[in-house]
């Protein structure tokens, strides 16, 4: 069992206070529908509860339920009742999973790398591009790589990812 730790959750309270304003109903899990596809085995309030709770190496070590499934839909913060941000508390948590060096799934240092690299988190490949201009869908534009690496610079992205690739 694990021990409630109030400094981290003081921690993820001062990181997005709308946490505070949880009360337990559930209706972001019943919103979800990466909840609804797994059968409930991810839950996004157990995820705040368990951010409530301090719980530390749940959500940073084991990851159950694993925050890294969130699609960032949005649906759970459009309907939650108490204005919980629960995507940017989602985040935080990941912020501090990367940064603890602790594993995360591989597609997204992908995606990272290709962000550095292409100024786009998936590069645009023939098909892609194929079934856009099937669908009629516009171009995709990439961001400005110089003006990204400002962006990356100033957040410390690179340093993060490398904190990563060394606790490989
Ligand atoms: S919908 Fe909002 S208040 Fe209800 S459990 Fe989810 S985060 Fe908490
Ligand atoms: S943003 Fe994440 S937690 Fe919220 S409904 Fe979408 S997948 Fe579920």
């Amino acid at each position: 069992m694990q021990m409630v730790d109030f400094e981290f959750r003081k921690e993820l309270i001062k990181d997005d206070f709308s946490l505070n304003y949880c009360y337990q109903c559930g209706t972001c899990s019943s919103s979800c529908p990466v909840a609804f596809i797994t059968n409930g085995e991810y839950n996004p309030r157990k995820i705040i509860e368990q951010s409530l709770l301090g719980l530390k190496d749940l959500l940073l070590k084991d990851q159950k339920p694993n925050v890294w499934l969130c699609c960032t839909c949005q649906m759970c913060v459009e309907e939650c009742p108490q204005n919980v941000f629960l995507t940017e508390i989602f985040e935080r948590i990941k912020n501090k999973i990367v940064l603890l060096g602790e594993p995360y799934p591989e597609t997204f240092k992908m995606q990272a790398k290709s962000i550095i690299e292409n100024g786009l988190a998936i590069p645009l490949t023939q098909p892609i591009i194929r079934r856009r201009d099937q669908l009629g869908l516009p171009n995709v534009e990439s961001a400005d790589i110089s003006e990204l690496k400002k962006l990356l610079d100033a957040t410390d992205f690179e340093k993060k990812i490398k904190i990563l690739e060394e606790s490989k």
